[in-house]
């Protein structure tokens, strides 16, 4: 098991569900969220916590494939790694 994966969230009647999945990237996570107000959560060493600042953007680029977020994102990861991300 990675030390770090992440998950889908989103909540229902008050309660937080999550998906089952162990997702490897936020992107994929995000792909996986059932409703419109779904977040993706950060599992690392088998603690959740908030995404980071570099996980939120890439959260905001995948569920709104945001211009803005898109330039952010490139600010401060290198185009070697973001362009697999992205195409
Ligand atoms: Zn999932």
């Amino acid at each position: 098991m990675s030390s770090l994966y992440y998950f889908a969230a989103w909540t229902d009647s008050g309660c937080l569900l999550g998906c089952d999945h162990q997702h490897a990237t936020v992107i994929s996570a995000v792909a996986c969220i059932a409703t419109c107000g779904g977040y993706v959560i950060a599992v690392e060493k088998g603690v959740l916590r908030e995404l980071n600042y570099r996980e939120e953007a890439e959260f905001k680029l995948a569920k709104y494939g945001d211009e803005k977020a898109k330039s952010a994102l490139r600010t401060f990861v290198p185009n070697k790694v973001l362009d697999p991300l992205l195409n």
